[in-house]
């Protein structure tokens, strides 16, 4: 990935490409071979790269491109479209030779700079392949996703990252994690790591708002000052809304399964989570936490708090089940009177198949 943030930076340069800049190029050095020899000189002409009116490239021998970047964000568009995974042999300023990934496939590309030493030129291109089509991509990055929709995501800031994934698989075939668009659909509404730190800022007046507007809920903000007048830094935070509760004390079985999983994403750290299972069978949410990871500390903390919510109006004999992690196991010992232990199988499962 490390090409990624030169070729971010060069975007706008491959954006703004000139491409009236319709005149003839000839280059001596055209018929060199990939170690960059020049052969006796044979003028060949270039013409500037263009997308065809429909947005599909098409790559031919003696097309030229701004710098080495332009080439780059080219076929890296070209290598989506066509559905193969790309294999770099030389990627540096004087040459870039590429092939099909694909064993013993004969696709293969080579582009160097012509005589003002920054201008790209297709040299050499065996476009055929004997390989077959792939629906998953190295190349489609959220960088990616970004640049090739950017004017359709900035016309319609709302727009569901669903539709998104289902236009990225109409267009290309190919299918994207969701993480993927959603980082993409960020990159383009300049969503910076500082709006994210922000929105820390902002719990105490969501806590607020959520307690106000649903009488009963319990939000808990934990923050951790190191001296008197530093400011405070997010530890922990616990949300369950009366609804919550009330679904759970009177619409399911007295039974809880707790379990935790990391965050993706800038801020790392732990959500634990509490469900139930309502009438239905159906999987019935009780209470979440953000915290720093899981540890017998933060079980602590999430189980005390939820035994406070729940646990003291709810007199029920309640079962929980987790994956046996020991920070669980005590803290429901320590602050959950009345209740017994059951292990998840598929957990245990999964511990012995380790
Ligand atoms: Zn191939």
């Amino acid at each position: 990935m490390s090409d990624n943030n030169s070729e971010d930076e060069q975007l706008s340069n491959a954006a703004s490409y000139d491409y009236s800049r319709d005149f003839i190029v000839e280059d001596s050095s055209a018929s060199e071979d990939e170690q960059g020899n020049n052969q006796p000189s044979r003028r060949q002409r270039g013409m500037p790269f263009k997308e065809t009116e429909g947005g599909r490239i098409i790559l031919e021998v003696g097309q030229l491109f701004n710098n080495l970047n332009h080439f780059r964000v080219v076929l890296r568009d070209y290598v989506v479209q066509e559905g193969f995974e790309l294999k770099r042999i030389k990627n540096d300023k004087d040459r870039y030779t590429a092939e099909c990934a694909y064993e013993g496939c004969s696709w293969r590309i080579h582009a160097s700079p012509i005589e003002d030493k920054t201008t790209f030129m297709i040299k050499i291109l065996q476009p055929r392949h004997s390989c077959q089509k792939v629906h998953k991509n190295h190349e489609a990055t959220a960088v990616w996703v970004a640049r090739r929709f950017k004017a359709l995501i900035e016309e319609n800031l709302d727009i569901e990252a669903k539709f998104l994934r289902r236009e990225i698989h109409r267009i290309y075939g190919l299918q994207l994690p969701p993480y993927t668009i959603y980082r993409a659909k960020h990159r383009v509404l300049n969503l910076t790591d500082n709006d994210h730190k922000k929105s820390y800022d902002q719990l105490h007046a969501y806590g607020y708002i959520v307690r106000r507007r649903n009488p009963g809920s319990m939000v808990l903000l934990h923050t951790l000052t190191p001296h008197i007048g530093a400011p405070s830094t997010f530890q922990r935070f616990f949300l369950s809304f009366q609804a919550q509760k009330e679904g759970f004390m009177f619409g399911c079985r007295p039974f809880i399964g707790v379990d935790g999983c990391h965050l993706k994403g800038k801020f790392p750290g732990v959500l634990l989570s509490a469900i139930a299972i309502d009438a239905n069978n159906g999987v019935f949410p009780v209470a979440i936490c953000i915290c720093e990871g899981e540890s017998k500390d933060s079980w602590s903390w999430f189980i005390d708090n939820l035994y406070r919510h729940i646990g003291m109006e709810d007199n029920r004999r309640m079962t929980f089940m987790s994956d046996k992690q020991k920070g669980v196991l005590l803290a429901i010992e320590k602050h959950w009177p009345r209740s017994s232990n059951r292990f998840c199988a598929r957990h245990l499962a999964a511990n012995m198949q380790r």
